[in-house]
């Protein structure tokens, strides 16, 4: 038998700006958000991993578009699982999910909470995976979150369909995780997102350094993401609607001398960023 190596999580290209991420042992692989089936079907191809499993966060055509041509191309007539949220349509799901389930997937070894996140879309979930000890070979798994369209690297996703409370209690479930969590956002719109946390908040010297880190990965070709959630807590506007500097930009904006809530106050900067 292979021996299974530490988890490896592979962003693949897709479309101009989405990843799709594999999560592998260096044999077995999960696949999340295949928009697109070809760059996935090439990249298992290519590095010899044997599809166990697919994870969707929401039903938009560039996160499921993939699946059912993924799904002839590498299933052998087998039935993979794939996991969604119960909420959405999503086509092939055969594990639908709501908040609390948890998810748990022998090859590749790995575990899963499922979270609720509505506010890009109303049924939208994300897919936390603990921090885990595991013996063979021996280490530590560091926490991750699969965070779909909800998380972005300094922003957050579009209200579609939810409205600012939604996604506020949303991304406070992200803000309680573990900070070293590593996010694995779905698409590479870091930069913009900067130019625009910069303008709500101008003087934020992690945001600024950040800036010209990111500028430098995106200069290399290099993916921006994963992030960590201590880091979006330091230069993510939307995580940062209870800091003084981010409620007075907002209150700007809005021309109001205050706003009563956080969440009103994620709604007046995510207004800004949609004009932005
Ligand atoms: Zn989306
Ligand atoms: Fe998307």
């Amino acid at each position: 038998m292979v021996k299974s190596t530490a988890l490896q999580v592979w962003p693949i290209p897709a479309f101009s700006d989405n990843y799709i991420w594999c999560i592998h042992d260096g044999h077995s692989a999960l696949i999340v958000d295949p928009g697109d089936a070809a760059p996935v079907i090439q990249y298992l191809q290519e590095n010899q991993l044997q599809l166990t499993g697919i994870l969707i966060t929401h039903y938009h055509a560039d996160h499921i578009g993939g699946i059912a041509d993924l799904l002839s191309a590498t299933s052998n007539g087998h039935t993979l699982p794939v996991y969604g949220p119960v909420a959405e349509e999503i086509p092939g799901c055969n594990h639908p999910l709501i908040q609390g389930d948890e998810v748990h997937i022998a090859a590749p070894a790995s575990y899963f909470q499922v979270l609720e996140v509505p506010g890009h879309t109303l049924g939208h979930i994300a897919y936390f995976a603990p921090a885990l000890e595991v013996k063979d070979p021996p280490r530590v798994e560091p926490p991750r979150l699969f965070c779909g369209d909800t998380l972005f690297a300094s922003g957050c996703g579009r209200l579609f369909e939810g409205t600012p409370t939604q996604m506020h209690a949303s991304l406070a479930k992200f803000a309680a995780l573990p900070g070293n969590t590593l996010v694995y956002c779905t698409h590479e719109y870091t930069l913009s997102n900067i130019r625009f946390a910069i303008a709500v908040e101008p003087n934020n010297t992690d945001l600024i350094a950040w800036a010209k880190h990111a500028a430098d990965l995106r200069a290399a070709h290099l993916p921006t993401v994963p992030t960590t959630i201590a880091q979006e807590m330091k230069t993510n506007p939307f995580m940062r609607c209870d800091q003084p500097a981010v409620i007075a930009a907002a209150c700007k904006i809005a021309q109001r001398p205050a706003l009563d809530s956080a969440a009103a106050v994620l709604a007046a900067i995510r207004a800004w960023k949609d004009q932005f």
